[in-house]
């Protein structure tokens, strides 16, 4: 028999046991939290997910639940070169193990370098997917080249120092005082 996974209801020990495989493609308007962070429509964007389940022993030799996940997104954000919106992609790519109950979780947290969460038998696997992505989210998303730069592309030998001087106005306001008359 065939098991079914749900992803908002995953019983993670079974869906590791089976060597379970679920995956989506979601409009990215449905995980709320992300959605939020959007500075323009989110239509016709989509979340795509896919994890894996995984059995492996512990150190003792008892059963232990691992889960790979991977997740990825595209969200408009604003660019903090020129404050317009700039579509950013996330992409999350994450193993984790399962443990027994949250103060395993937490020891184990502070000594190992894989992520560990509490196993349960109706894991928001969706809140998870939704959790990585917002971690992803960049301080400072920039357009690889801002919409405003269109003449100044990358090519023009201007580039460079065009740049510059947008990123110091003070220095060229002190040329331009130094060049009027007391
Ligand atoms: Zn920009």
């Amino acid at each position: 028999m065939k098991r079914e996974f749900v992803p908002d209801r995953l019983n993670v020990a079974e869906f590791a046991q089976a060597g379970g495989r679920l995956s989506g493609d979601q409009p990215l308007a449905s995980f709320e939290r992300l959605a939020a962070e959007a500075v323009e429509s989110t239509d016709g964007l989509q979340v795509e997910w896919a994890a894996q389940g995984e059995e492996r022993r512990d150190a003792g030799g008892r059963s232990e639940p691992w889960m790979h996940l991977e997740a990825s997104a595209e969200l408009p954000l604003t660019c903090q070169r020129c404050l317009t919106p700039v579509r950013t992609r996330l992409e999350a790519d994450r193993w984790f193990r399962f443990v027994a109950d949250e103060e395993t979780a937490a020891a184990l947290d502070e000594e190992l370098e894989e992520d560990v969460l509490v196993a349960s038998r109706d894991f928001d696997l969706l809140g998870l997917v939704e959790d990585e992505l917002l971690m992803e989210l960049p301080i400072t998303p920039r357009h690889d080249v801002c919409p405003q730069d269109v003449p100044l592309s990358a090519q023009d030998p201007d580039f460079d120092s065009a740049e510059k001087e947008r990123a110091n106005p003070f220095a060229a306001l002190a040329k331009l005082r130094s060049g009027k008359p007391e």
